[in-house]
C-alpha cells in the first residue's frame, strides 16, 4: 500500500494528464489544492440523554465551472484527506460529463449502523445547521454518498428549508420523490456504468454472455448486478464488508438483495441457490470478464492487481484502483473504465434533479434514462477515441478530456478573477 496521502495519489493522475497538454501552469497550480475545507464538531443528543460529538467536513474543491457538487459520506474512517480527494474527483467528474458544476464533498466521521433512526436524523439535521451558510442551490449542492440515502437527504432538505425560511429543494439532490427527488436517481450510478459498458462492448472485446464479479454490494453494487443479470449475464461472485459468495452458474440476485434488505451480508445466502461462501479478498482474482469495484478507495492495489483476470474493470466506487495498480493492469492489457466517467451517472441524474427543481417541471423515468444514456455515450465515446488515438489509458484520456474543459473555464474567468486568483 502507498505511504502518501490519498490526495497525493489523486494528483498523480492530474500530472499525467497535464503532460499530454500544453496547459498554463497556473491552471495546474489552481487544481492542486482545495479552495475551502470547513471542519466542525457536531454535537447531538443521544437517545439515552447523553451528548456525543462527531467530526464533520464540507469541502468545496473548485468552483470554476459552477457551484460545487458532491455527496455527504457517513463513515467511521473518513478523514479530511479523504473528503478533499473525493471533492477533487467530483471536480473532474463534473467536467468529464460537462455538467455546469465544480466539485465538492462532505463527510461525518461516524458509524451510522451504531445510531438509532432518531439519532441519525438529529445528526443529519446538525450537519445542515453547521453548513447552511456554505451550501446553497447556486453555491454548493450535497447529495448521497457511502452510507447516506434519500431518507437522510429528505431530512437535510427539510432542515435547510427551516434555516432559510422557505422551500429550496435544489440545495440537495437524491431526495425522496415526495420532496422533489428525481425518478431514476436510485440506480443512476450503476445505470450510467451499464450504459457505458453496453455502448463500448465491441471496442472492449466483450462477448455476448458475460461473467461479472462485483466487489462491494451497496447501492451501486446491487443495481449493477441487477442490470447485468437482467440482460442474461452471469454474476459469478459478489463481496461486501462481511465476506463474499460465488456461483459458477450465476448468483441469484433476489437472494442477495433480500439478504441486504434485511440488514445482513451476502454471505447469509451461502448454501442456498448454489451459492458458496468465499474469502472476500479473493474476489479480485475470480475468473470473469468484468470486475466491478463498487466498495471503497484503494481496494485494488499493487498486492492484488497482478492476480486480476478480468479484461475490463468498471469503477463504480470512487478511487478504487491505486496508481501502482493502474500500471500493473495496463501492463496486462486490462482496460479500466475510470470512476470519473464510469460512476458519473449518479451526479448526472443529480444534475437532472436540480434542473427539475429549478424549473418546477418533472420528467418521466424514460426521459431520465434517455438523457443519461445520451450523455454517457457521448462522453464515453469521446474518451474512448482519445484513448485509442493517443495510446493512453482510459483514465488518462478522461483526465485530459476534463482538464481541457477546466482550463478553458479558468482562462475564461480572466486573470484578475477571484476564481483565477
Ligand atoms: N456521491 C456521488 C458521487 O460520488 C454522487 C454525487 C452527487 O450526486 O452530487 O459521484
Amino acid at each position: 500500500m502507498s505511504e502518501h496521502s490519498l490526495l497525493d495519489d489523486a494528483l498523480i493522475r492530474l500530472d499525467e494528464a497535464a503532460a499530454h497538454l500544453s496547459i498554463d501552469p497556473d491552471v495546474i497550480e489552481k487544481l492542486k489544492f482545495a479552495r475551502e475545507t470547513t471542519k466542525v464538531r457536531l454535537m447531538i443528543r443521544m437517545d439515552d440523554g447523553s451528548r456525543k460529538s462527531f467530526l464533520a467536513w464540507r469541502c468545496r474543491y473548485d468552483d470554476t465551472r459552477g457551484p460545487t457538487k458532491g455527496g455527504i459520506r457517513f463513515h467511521p474512517d473518513t478523514t479530511a484527506d479523504e473528503v478533499e480527494t473525493l471533492a477533487f474527483w467530483m471536480t473532474f467528474k463534473c467536467a468529464v460529463m460537462n455538467l455546469p458544476y465544480g466539485g465538492g464533498k462532505g463527510a461525518v466521521q461516524v458509524d451510522p449502523r451504531k445510531l438509532s433512526k432518531a439519532e441519525l436524523e438529529r445528526l443529519s439535521r446538525a450537519y445542515i445547521q453547521a453548513f447552511a451558510r456554505i451550501i446553497g442551490p447556486d453555491r454548493d449542492i450535497p447529495a448521497p454518498d457511502v452510507y447516506t440515502n434519500s431518507m437522510i437527504m429528505g431530512w437535510m432538505a427539510d432542515e435547510y428549508a427551516q434555516v432559510v425560511g422557505q422551500a429550496e429543494p435544489a440545495v440537495i439532490t437524491g431526495k425522496p420523490i415526495a420532496l422533489g427527488g428525481s425518478l431514476g436517481r436510485g440506480d443512476a450510478t450503476a445505470r450510467g456504468g451499464y450504459y457505458l459498458v453496453r455502448h463500448l462492448a465491441e471496442e472492449l472485446g466483450l462477448g455476448e454472455r458475460l461473467r461479472i464479479a462485483v466487489q462491494g454490494y451497496g447501492n451501486a453494487g446491487q443495481y449493477i448486478a441487477r442490470l447485468f443479470a437482467a440482460d442474461g449475464h452471469k454474476i459469478v461472485a459478489v463481496s461486501d464488508s462481511q465476506g463474499a459468495v460465488q456461483s459458477e452458474d450465476g448468483l441469484h440476485i433476489d437472494l442477495l438483495n433480500d439478504a441486504k434488505a434485511s440488514g445482513g451480508s451476502v454471505v447469509a445466502t451461502a448454501g442456498r441457490g448454489g451459492h458458496t461462501a468465499m474469502d472476500a479478498n479473493a474476489i479480485t482474482a475470480v475468473d470473469c470478464d468484468i470486475l466491478v469495484p463498487a466498495a471503497m478507495e484503494s481496494m485494488i492495489h499493487e498486492d492484488n492487481a497482478g492476480a486480476i483476470r478480468a479484461k475490463v474493470l468498471l469503477e463504480l466506487a470512487n478511487g478504487p484502483v491505486t496508481p501502482e495498480a493502474d500500471t500493473i493492469l495496463a501492463g496486462k492489457g486490462a482496460v479500466v473504465l475510470p470512476d470519473i466517467l464510469a460512476n458519473a451517472g449518479g451526479v448526472t441524474v443529480s444534475y437532472f434533479e436540480w434542473v427539475q427543481n429549478r424549473q418546477g417541471y418533472y420528467w418521466t423515468e424514460a426521459e431520465i434514462h434517455e438523457r443519461l444514456k445520451a450523455i454517457m455515450e457521448r462522453e464515453g465515446r469521446a474518451i474512448w477515441e482519445r484513448s485509442r488515438d493517443a495510446g493512453m489509458t482510459m483514465r488518462t484520456a478522461a483526465y485530459v478530456h476534463a482538464l481541457n474543459r477546466l482550463a478553458e473555464a479558468i482562462e475564461a474567468h480572466g486573470t484578475q478573477s477571484f476564481f483565477a486568483s
